[in-house]
């Protein structure tokens, strides 16, 4: 009798470790030891030129477009700005400012604290919502195996969508060296580009190209065809801006044309970066006291 209570309770506990504690329903787990087929070819691109980065930032390591972006139609990014155009690209706009997320379980607890970090930072300072997996199509897949680095497609791309973030080795930390590298991640998978990508760059900075790898040259391109200005100033503090030695043979191949600042951060959130993100999701036009709330949040997250 005793025996038949013990299993039943066992039982019970295994169904209840699968049950959604707000509902009744059984979440649906990605749970997943290989990410679905990749049509960009990423693996084969990274062999390409793994050699040449190897001691190099993981943020670059990947040896994508500007080293850490994932694109299946790479031609479409000189149409986009420092944010993606929603009226050209639509549909990788995250609806309802709303992005389902899972971390693959092959993170350990330390690990998961981080990302977790980096999406309250980005949830408290913001409009967005990011609701765990439930089974929606669209939703980012934190993931820390091939192909490696840290690296992000840019704006919804549709289904399982990878934000790729190595994890520690012996040697580096990796893209874990704070959560500001998973918020760096996380942003280009909201829509945002390097800022110093921007049109205007070179009022700001100056690119060392002699310095710079021949075979990433392309990483220092200006991308807009437009002469846009970004309806915030040039953000030297940007955790969307390369730091003053990537893609470097040897030398600074970014330097500033402002004394006394630090490019490449990777702790955290800019007070514009946040406003940058609440402008993109429409979360600043709600009314004036949404916007006031917002400018007020990202003022006590942001750095200067
Ligand atoms: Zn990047």
């Amino acid at each position: 009798m005793r025996r038949e209570n013990g299993f039943r309770l066992i039982c019970i506990v295994l169904w209840l470790a699968r049950v959604d504690h707000t509902g009744s329903r059984t979440i649906p787990r990605p749970e997943t030891n290989e990410i679905m087929e990749d049509e960009t070819g990423i693996g084969s691109v990274l062999k390409a030129f793994r050699k040449q980065l190897r001691k190099e930032d993981p943020e670059v390591t990947p040896a994508l477009i500007e080293g850490d972006i994932a694109a299946s139609q790479p031609i479409l990014f000189s149409l986009w700005r420092l944010g993606l155009r929603w009226d050209i690209f639509p549909t990788r706009k995250w609806e309802n400012a709303t992005i389902p997320y899972h971390i693959s379980h092959l993170y350990n607890p330390q690990e998961y604290e981080i990302i977790m970090t980096a999406i309250h930072l980005l949830s408290f300072g913001t409009c967005l919502r990011f609701v765990p997996y439930d089974g929606q199509a669209d939703y980012l897949l934190f993931w820390p195996k091939e192909p490696e680095g840290c690296w992000s497609y840019v704006g919804k791309k549709g289904g399982q969508q990878v934000v790729a973030l190595q994890r520690p080795t012996l040697k580096s930390k990796k893209c874990f060296t704070g959560p500001g590298r998973a918020v760096h991640e996380i942003m280009h998978a909201l829509g945002l580009f390097h800022e110093h990508a921007r049109r205007d760059r070179d009022e700001y900075i100056t690119v060392l190209k002699d310095n710079v790898i021949p075979n990433f040259l392309h990483n220092f391109e200006k991308l807009s065809l437009e002469n846009t200005t970004y309806p915030y100033k040039y953000d030297y503090h940007s955790v969307m801006h390369y730091g003053p030695s990537f893609f470097s043979k040897g030398g600074k191949t970014i330097k500033a044309k402002k004394n006394g600042v630090f490019l490449g951060q990777r702790v955290g959130l800019s007070i514009t970066d946040c406003l940058k993100i609440n402008d993109l999701y429409g979360c600043l036009e709600k009314s004036d006291f949404e916007r006031k709330k917002y400018e007020t949040l990202c003022a006590v997250l942001g750095f200067t």
